[in-house]
C-alpha cells in the first residue's frame, strides 16, 4: 500500500503549500472499478497489451538501442526513428500504473532491468538520447550536435518529456528512485543548458512541458516549472527556431486562438499550458487554450471524439473539414485530447470538458485497440471499404503505448474533489473514498453504463457529515451531443429523468456547470439513484460539414454506433440508404463481448451500366458500437449513413473492370479502389480510396485485371493520383496497356497517344482485342512514386 500513500502525500503536500488545479482528481490508485466495460479492458491491457508492447520493442531494436548505448551490447542504432526511445518510457509509465492495480513481480523486474539499461546509457552529464549516445552514423533528424535540431525533428526534448512522466509514475507506484534519479539528472542538464541565458529554443514536438511539470510536482524543484514555462514562452518568438504552424511555433502561444498543425503536438502543448496556468495562475494561457478549445469543439471535432482531419502532416484541417474515410483521428491525439480536457475541467469545474473527455475515450481511444488487446489503429477513420485494419505494431509506434498508459489511469477520471464538494463525473461501477473535514466519506457506485442509464450510489461513513455531491449531467442527456452546434440530435428528445435520495424523488436543477448538486448531511447507508434516459439518438452534423451532408449517425448515451459488414446483408453498408424517421430498436447480444446493437431497416443503392441508380426493397440494418468495428476482420464500415440517393455511395455497376479480379505489383488492400467507381474531384483528393507505389520510384510497376470471361476491349481510361508538391506521388513518367494472349502479355496497338495528366482522365483507344486479362504498365518518375484512383475498361 506504499504506492497509494505516496500518491496521496504528493497531492496533499501540494495543496497545502502550492497553487495548483482548484479541483483535485481522485487518483486511479484510490478508485476500485468493478464494471463490465472498463475493468475487462484494463485487465487485458495488463495481461496482453503491455507484455506485447515490451516484446515488440525487443523485436524492433528499441530496447537494444538502450543496451548498446549502455555498452552492454555491440552494435549501432537499430530502430527506425530517433524518437523510438520515447516508446520505452511510455511503456514504463503504463506498467507503473498497471502494477498498482495488478501486482506483478515479473513485470516489475522487467521494468527495473529497462531502467538499469537507461542508467548505464545516460551520459556523464545527464544526457540521454540513444541515437547520439551510441555514436556512429546519426539519424538525419538528430543534427550533428546536441540540441541543434531540437526545434525540428530531433525529438531530444520530446523523448525526455516522456521519461519524466514515466519517472514520476514509477516513483509514485513503487517508491523506487531508480528512474526518478535518471530523470532529475537529465532535467538538471536541461536547466543548465536552456533558458533566457542559455539556449533559446523550443521543442519541435511538445511533451517536455508536461513532463517537467510532473517532475516539479514530485520534487518541488521550481527550476523545472520555470523551464517548462520557458519552453512555452519561447515558442513563436521572433528569430527563434523555425516558426511554422505544423508545430504551433507560428506565433507566441498566448497569441494563438486556433487549432492548427500536428494534432498530437497541439494537444500536448495545450495540456502543458493548462498545467502551467493552474500552478502559476497565468490567465493569458487560459485565454488562448479556451479559444483553441472552442475552435476545435465548434468546427474541428469528429463525432467519434477524434481530432486531426488529415494524414498530411497528421494535422487539423480547416473549420468543418471533417472527411470520414480519410479521417486521421490519431489514437495519440485522442489520448492527448482526453488529458487536456480533464485538465480544463480541473481548472474550471465545467462538465462540458468531461463531455469531450467521455466521448473521446469511449469512442476514439477505445477504437485504437482491439478487444483482444494486441492489434492497434493509428488513424481511426469513420468509413472504410475494408482498406483499414488494426496492426500488430507500427514502425512509428507512438499509439499502442499511449493506449497502454491511458487505460490503467482511466479510473482516475471518474471522481474529483474541491474541498467539501465531490464530483461524480463518469458513471462507472466503482468504489472510492474522500477525506472531508468531518472524516472519511466513501462512495459505492453501481451502474450498467454505458448500456443502461440507471445509476445507484451508496454513501458509507462512520459518522454523519455534510458534503456536496455533484452529479454530472452528460450533454447527451440534455440533447446536446457536443458542447457546440457542430452536431445535433434530430430524433425524439431525451425526456426528463429522476433523481432520488433515499428513495424520495428530489426536485433538482442543473447548474450552469452541468451538475446536479446535492448538499446535505450524509449518513451511512444513504443512497442516490439517477435514471438517465438512454434513447437511440439520430445525429446530424452542422450544414457546413460537407462530408456529412445528407447523412446521419447513431448514438446512445456515450456510445457512437456504426454499420459494419459482418452484421449486414451481402457485407455491404456504404451503399445503404436509411430513412431517419423510422423506429429503431435495441437488442442486447453476446457478440463482441456483450453489447447493445441498434436495429432498423435500410435499402441498398446500386449503379446500373447506364449510370442510373436503382434502390432495393427494405432489408435489415444492424449497427454496432463504433469502437468495436474491425474486430472481425476488415470490410465495409460507416458511421455516417446516407439518407438519400444524392449522397449515397452506390454499389458499383457490373462493368468489365468491376467484374475483374484486380492485382498489383504492390500487394495492398487499396487495389479495391481501382474499380470501385468512386471518382476523385482532383488528383490530390484524399476523401476516397486510391492505390499507390510509394516509396518506390524510377521503376516499372503494374496493375492487372483478370476477367471472368473473354472480353472484347478497345479503350482504357485512368485517373492518376498526384499529391505534389508535398507528397511522394506524381503522375507517371509513362504508361502502356498490355493484353494477355495465351500465357504472354502483348502490347495493345494504340490508336491514340498515351497521355499522363494531372486532375483529369487519360484515355487510350486501341485496336480491339478479345482477351482474358489486361495489364497497365506504369513507369514511375525518377524521383517519385505514382498512384491511381480508377481504371475504366471498355
Ligand atoms: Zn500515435
Amino acid at each position: 500500500m506504499l504506492a497509494v500513500g505516496l500518491v496521496f502525500l504528493c497531492y496533499c503536500s501540494l495543496r497545502a503549500q502550492d497553487q495548483d488545479y482548484p479541483i483535485q482528481p481522485k487518483p486511479f490508485s484510490e478508485v476500485q472499478i468493478q464494471d463490465n466495460f472498463w475493468a475487462p479492458r484494463i485487465k487485458t491491457n495488463h495481461e496482453v497489451t503491455i507484455p506485447i508492447a515490451i516484446a515488440q520493442s525487443e523485436e524492433t531494436g528499441r530496447i537494444d538501442n538502450f543496451k548498446i548505448a549502455a555498452g552492454r551490447q555491440e552494435g549501432s542504432f537499430c530502430s527506425i526513428y530517433p524518437f523510438d526511445d520515447s516508446d520505452i518510457f511510455k511503456i514504463i509509465e503504463a506498467a507503473s500504473y498497471s502494477l498498482q492495480t495488478f501486482p506483478d513481480p515479473k513485470l516489475e523486474a522487467q521494468v527495473d532491468s529497462l531502467i538499469d539499461y537507461m542508467a548505464a546509457a545516460q551520459e556523464e552529464d545527464g544526457y540521454l538520447y540513444t541515437n547520439r549516445t551510441i555514436g556512429g552514423k546519426l539519424h538525419p533528424w538528430a543534427g550533428n550536435e546536441r540540441w541543434e535540431l531540437v526545434h525540428e525533428l530531433s525529438h531530444e526534448l520530446y523523448n525526455v518529456g516522456h521519461m519524466y512522466e514515466a519517472a514520476a509514475a514509477h516513483y509514485q507506484a513503487t517508491g523506487k528512485r531508480n528512474l526518478l534519479d535518471i530523470a532529475i539528472k537529465n532535467a538538471d542538464l536541461l536547466v543548465e543548458e536552456f533558458g533566457p541565458e542559455g539556449i533559446r529554443n523550443y521543442p519541435g514536438h511538445e511533451e517536455v512541458e508536461i513532463g517537467l511539470v510532473r517532475l516539479y510536482r514530485v520534487t518541488k524543484d521550481e527550476r523545472y516549472l520555470k523551464l517548462a514555462q520557458f519552453f512555452l514562452d519561447i515558442r513563436g518568438q521572433e528569430g527563434v527556431g523555425n516558426p511554422k504552424k505544423y508545430d504551433q511555433s507560428h506565433k507566441p502561444v498566448i497569441e494563438q486562438r486556433e487549432a492548427v498543425g500536428h494534432a498530437v503536438r497541439g494537444a500536448y502543448l495545450w495540456t502543458g499550458m493548462a498545467d502551467i496556468a493552474a500552478i502559476t495562475g497565468n490567465k493569458d494561457y487560459m485565454k488562448a487554450i479556451d479559444a483553441i478549445w472552442h475552435d476545435i469543439v465548434d468546427t474541428k471535432y469528429y463525432i467519434n471524439g477524434g481530432i486531426g482531419a488529415t494524414g498530411s502532416g497528421e494535422a487539423f484541417g480547416d473549420a468543418y473539414e471533417l472527411p470520414n474515410m480519410s479521417a486521421y483521428c490519431e489514437t495519440c491525439a485522442g489520448v492527448g485530447n482526453a488529458k487536456w480536457n480533464h485538465r480544463m475541467f480541473l481548472m474550471t469545474g465545467d462538465s462540458k470538458f468531461i463531455d469531450v473527455l467521455e466521448r473521446t475515450m469511449y469512442n476514439n481511444i477505445m477504437d485504437g485497440v482491439s478487444l483482444s488487446g494486441d492489434r492497434f489503429f493509428y488513424p481511426n477513420p469513420l468509413a472504410s471499404y475494408g482498406q483499414h485494419e488494426r496492426q500488430a505494431w507500427f514502425g512509428c509506434a507512438c499509439c499502442p503505448p499511449n493506449v497502454a498508459r491511458f487505460l490503467p489511469e482511466m479510473p482516475g477520471y471518474i471522481y474529483a474533489q474541491r474541498e467539501g464538494s465531490i464530483y461524480v463525473n463518469l458513471y462507472v461501477s466503482s468504489a472510492t473514498s474522500f477525506n472531508l473535514p468531518e472524516g472519511e466519506l466513501r462512495l459505492q457506485q453501481e451502474s450498467e453504463f454505458p448500456w443502461e442509464g440507471n445509476v445507484h450510489i451508496r454513501v458509507k461513513n462512520d459518522n454523519p457529515m455534510s458534503a456536496e455531491i455533484r452529479l454530472r449531467v452528460p450533454g447527451y442527456v440534455q440533447n446536446q451531443p457536443v458542447p457546440s452546434d457542430l452536431y445535433e440530435y434530430t430524433s425524439a428528445e431525451n425526456g426528463p429523468f429522476t433523481v432520488q435520495v433515499n428513495g424520495a424523488k428530489m426536485h433538482y436543477t442543473i447548474d450552469k456547470q452541468g451538475y446536479i448538486a446535492i448538499n446535505r448531511s450524509w449518513t451511512d447507508g444513504d443512497t442516490i439513484e439517477i435514471d438517465f434516459p438512454m434513447e437511440v439518438q439520430v445525429v446530424k452534423a452542422h450544414p457546413k460539414v460537407e462530408a456529412d451532408a445528407g447523412r446521419i449517425a447513431f448514438e446512445r448515451g456515450p456510445i457512437l454506433y456504426c454499420a459494419e459488414w459482418a452484421d449486414n446483408p451481402d457485407e455491404k453498408v456504404l451503399s445503404l440508404i436509411v430513412d431517419p424517421k423510422q423506429d429503431f430498436n435495441l437488442e442486447k447480444t453476446d457478440k463482441l463481448g456483450g453489447i447493445y446493437q441498434i436495429k432498423g431497416k435500410a435499402r441498398q443503392a446500386s449503379r446500373m451500366l447506364d449510370g442510373s441508380i436503382t434502390v432495393s426493397g427494405e432489408q435489415d440494418l444492424q449497427l454496432i458500437p463504433y469502437h468495436l468495428w474491425n474486430n472481425r476482420g476488415p470490410g465495409e464500415m460507416t458511421v455516417w449513413m446516407a439518407t438519400n440517393q444524392e449522397v449515397v455511395t452506390p454499389e458499383p455497376a457490373p462493368t468489365i473492370a468491376r467484374r475483374a479480379k484486380v492485382s498489383s505489383s504492390k500487394e495492398a488492400k487499396s487495389i479495391i479502389a481501382l474499380n470501385d467507381q468512386m471518382l476523385p474531384e482532383h488528383s490530390n483528393d484524399h476523401s476516397i480510396a486510391y492505390h499507390h507505389w510509394w516509396p518506390n520510384k524510377d521503376q516499372e510497376e503494374w496493375v492487372a485485371f483478370d476477367f471472368d470471361r473473354k472480353e472484347a476491349v478497345s479503350k482504357v481510361k485512368i485517373y492518376w493520383f498526384d499529391d505534389g508538391p508535398n507528397g511522394g506521388c506524381r503522375i507517371p513518367a509513362s504508361w502502356k496497356v498490355q493484353y494477355k494472349k495465351g500465357k504472354k502479355w502483348k502490347p495493345v496497338k494504340n490508336q491514340s497517344p498515351y497521355t499522363a495528366t494531372k486532375d483529369a482522365w487519360d484515355e487510350v483507344n486501341f485496336k480491339p482485342v478479345k482477351t482474358e486479362a489486361l495489364r497497365v504498365l506504369v513507369q514511375l518518375p525518377k524521383e517519385y512514386a505514382a498512384g491511381l484512383y480508377e481504371v475504366v475498361i471498355e
